[in-house]
């Protein structure tokens, strides 16, 4: 049985980086500027034998900091209903801002299954931010680097008994 993946997180974590990766194509469009990407998005990935679909969440990097909020809430909130498991990616180079505790609650209260996913983790220079990523309470993060491919072998471990 397939199943379906939703990439989560606030602006530039990496989560279009990571969804290319999966999916293979460049379904998404990643920029470094804000602006670039909208709403959700959806591909086949393929991760060693597991085949399943991922959703982007994109369309949050235009918003201003008073309609952040809202946005981000609603389109998080469509995606995580459509998907089996969550992939909360933060950005383990900029540790933990208050705008991922924003979506660490919203994953808290409304998603089944959360994988918590520290991107950028290549290098040194993320251990700090690996190590406050544990107090987000959405257990152990995974180090990732959706940009050099590292870490996709535990997150495959990971989503395979959900396979
Ligand atoms: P999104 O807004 O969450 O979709 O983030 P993007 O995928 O557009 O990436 C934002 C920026 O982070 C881009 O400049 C990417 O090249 C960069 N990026 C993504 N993944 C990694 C990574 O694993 N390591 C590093 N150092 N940069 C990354
Ligand atoms: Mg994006």
């Amino acid at each position: 049985m397939s199943f379906t993946l939703a990439i989560v997180g606030r602006p530039n974590v990496g989560k279009s980086t990571l969804f290319n990766r999966l999916v293979g194509k460049r379904l998404a469009l990643v920029d470094d500027q804000p602006g670039v990407t909208r709403d959700l998005r959806e591909g086949e990935a393929k991760l060693g034998d597991l085949r399943f679909t991922v959703i982007d969440t994109a369309g949050l990097e235009e918003a201003t900091d008073e309609s952040l909020q809202g946005r981000m809430r609603k389109l998080t909130e469509r995606a995580v209903d459509m998907a089996d498991v969550c992939l909360f990616l933060i950005d383990a180079r900029a540790g933990v801002t208050p705008t991922d505790e924003v979506f660490a609650d919203i994953l808290r209260k409304r998603a089944d299954r959360v994988i918590l996913g520290a991107n950028k983790a290549e290098g040194s220079a993320a251990d700090a931010g690996i190590y406050e990523a544990y107090g987000l309470g959405l257990g152990e993060p995974v180090r990732l680097s959706a940009e050099h491919g590292e870490g996709l072998n535990e997150l495959y471990s990971l989503l395979m008994p959900i396979s």
